[in-house]
């Protein structure tokens, strides 16, 4: 098909209906891909490996958009592709030398395949270390922070599915690598844009999630984030609704709204009218000028009043992920309890129980303060699930102020805690403070945690055993012939396999059924309950 003869044509509409669950990435709409594929000889077949959180597996799926609506095809592995995008994150020193002990290998694939190109982006790419880019990553030959990955597709030269291009050498790419200004302050627009022409490429067809602030604002003196991704950028208001719409319309069940810090949405937008009764208003810390604009509970509210044309909600399930407690209002609290849609569960990061630890991460709230809120969410949605993050062996952390994290652990009865020994992080600033806690320390004391919480968890996992719980089928994962928290799982039986989902409160449940299954809303009795998953039978 010539490419110059279909110039002023739309791109490709990637972001169709999806088959339900299939659990890989969307498959594109072969007859309209066809017509714009314009020239396979020169047209990268691209992989891209994604680290960290969430907001890097949404990045992603908005850069295999871009390339796939450039005509590039998705390589069936990365040793295949022409093209490996890195999306890395740089969290902690392990997560960034996952990426940097992948060069040797990496650059062995370039000998086997000279017209292979790297990009390297994500949260290891900040204007602060950009000197040292080229010396930690050899096999890289374009480097682009986080805000900068709207640019992939220009930057490589293949501009458009109409005027397609080989990949630049080497030399070239790192050329225009320096030649881009910052376009932090554009990415809300962007996304707009690539949502409106279909260019999300989404790994889910029943799971969604959904941008709706960049950046973060937030001084905790242990963490990257701020400098690899700017200042806060919230999405319009109607931006961020609209794409929820259509997300409902193409069939998404389970929509998550994302964000460094979610609850923080909205004070950088222009006031609008429709929000002139909100006034700014925070429980802790700091107050934001809210005078007049959005906040994350008008945003909760407007996607649950969203309804299906036969007048059923839009999105059966909405989550938000991640919430500061700094930000987290009563305004927030009442939307949550009051729409149906919002699930029972809440990510509440703590980090320390020491009140002293956490005055040294700048988290700016007490132990005490986060309690109340606590006690807040669990009056206002009974039953909520609770989980968070903690660090330990933070600088200065002493046997007492771990153990009173530990007691915090007993004192909230959390569902699931992510936990972490600290990691210090160049440019931030807790890099100037002694990390005086020694990593065989930190290794005790983590483990130490997991183990209580291991058990804190089972106890409340074992409060599901005989009840029903409805669960939105996610995947069909092959049986286990031996399981850590119990025995081995019996054969699913004919024409049936385990599948995988949550429930509302965000518990993993397993159970047998069919395989069509997948993207649909079952309710299952709960029979067996282990530290990480529950298992059940199909009421
Ligand atoms: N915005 C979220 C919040 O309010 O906490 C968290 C985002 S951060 C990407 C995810 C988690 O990584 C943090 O909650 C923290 O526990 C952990 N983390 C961040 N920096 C770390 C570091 N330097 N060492 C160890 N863990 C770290
Ligand atoms: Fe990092 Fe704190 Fe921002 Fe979370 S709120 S991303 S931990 S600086």
């Amino acid at each position: 098909m010539d490419g110059h003869r279909l110039s002023g044509r739309a791109l490709p509409v990637l972001d169709l209906p999806p088959a339900a669950g299939t659990g890989a990435r969307r498959a594109m709409p072969q007859a309209a891909v066809a017509e714009y594929v314009t020239d396979a000889a020169t047209q990268p077949a691209f992989h891209v490996w994604t680290l960290g959180c969430q907001m890097n597996r949404s990045d992603s799926e908005e850069m295999a958009g871009a390339l796939l609506a450039a005509g590039c095809a998705e390589a069936p592995a990365l040793e295949a592709a022409d093209l490996v995008v890195i999306n890395s994150c740089a969290i902690r020193e392990a997560a960034e030398q996952k990426v940097v002990g992948r060069m040797g290998a990496l650059a062995r694939l370039r000998e086997a395949r000279p017209g292979l190109r790297v990009v390297l982006t994500g949260c290891a790419v900040r204007a602060a270390n950009q000197a040292t880019l080229r010396r930690r990553y050899p096999a890289v030959d374009l480097f682009l922070r986080p805000d900068e990955e709207p640019e992939l597709v220009a930057r490589l030269g293949l501009a458009s599915a109409t005027t397609p291009g080989a990949l630049g050498g080497a030399a070239g790419l790192a050329r225009i690598g320096r030649s881009v200004a910052a376009t932090a302050d554009r990415l809300p627009g962007t996304r707009a844009a690539a949502v409106g022409e279909g260019r999300v490429a989404r790994g889910s067809g029943t799971q969604a999630w959904l941008p709706i602030i960049y950046g973060c604002d937030k001084t905790c003196t242990y963490c990257i984030v701020p400098f690899s991704r700017g200042p806060e950028r919230s999405r319009p208001f109607d931006d961020v609704v609209d794409e929820a719409r259509h997300l409902g319309a193409q069939g998404y069940r389970e929509v998550t709204l994302l964000g460094q810090n979610v609850n923080s949405y909205g004070h950088d937008l222009p006031p609008d009218p429709r929000f002139a009764a909100l006034r700014g208003e925070r429980q802790l810390g700091r107050r934001l000028d809210l005078a007049g604009r959005p906040d994350i509970a008008a945003l909760l509210r407007a996607i649950d009043a969203l309804r299906t044309a036969d007048g059923r909600p839009a999105i059966p399930r909405l989550r938000f992920i991640t919430s500061h407690p700094w930000d987290l209002t009563d305004r927030l609290i009442a939307a949550m309890a009051e729409c149906p849609s919002v699930c029972e569960h809440l990510h509440l990061p703590v980090q320390s129980g020491s009140d002293a630890v956490l005055r040294r991460m700048g988290r700016q709230y007490s132990v005490a303060g986060y309690l109340e809120l606590v006690a807040r969410l669990r009056a206002a949605i009974p039953g909520i699930s609770l989980t968070t993050d903690v660090i330990v062996g933070f600088c200065g952390e002493t046997e007492a102020q771990f153990q009173a994290t530990l007691d915090l652990l007993r004192t909230v009865g959390y569902d699931q805690v992510y936990a972490a020994a600290f990691s210090p992080r160049p440019g931030t600033p807790a890099a100037r403070l002694p990390d005086d806690v020694p990593p065989g320390e930190k290794h005790r004391r983590l483990t130490a945690l997991l183990d209580l919480q291991e058990g804190l968890g089972l106890a409340r996992q074992r409060a599901w055993v005989g009840r029903s719980t409805e669960i939105l089928v996610e995947t069909v994962r092959p049986a286990r012939t031996h399981t850590h928290d119990g025995p081995a799982e019996a054969a699913p039986g004919e024409g049936m396999a385990w599948l995988s989902g949550r429930n509302r409160h965000n518990r993993l449940v397993h159970v047998a059924g069919a395989p069509d299954l997948v993207g649909s809303f079952v309710t299952v009795v709960v029979d067996h309950a282990g530290p990480y998953a529950l298992r059940g039978r199909l009421a």
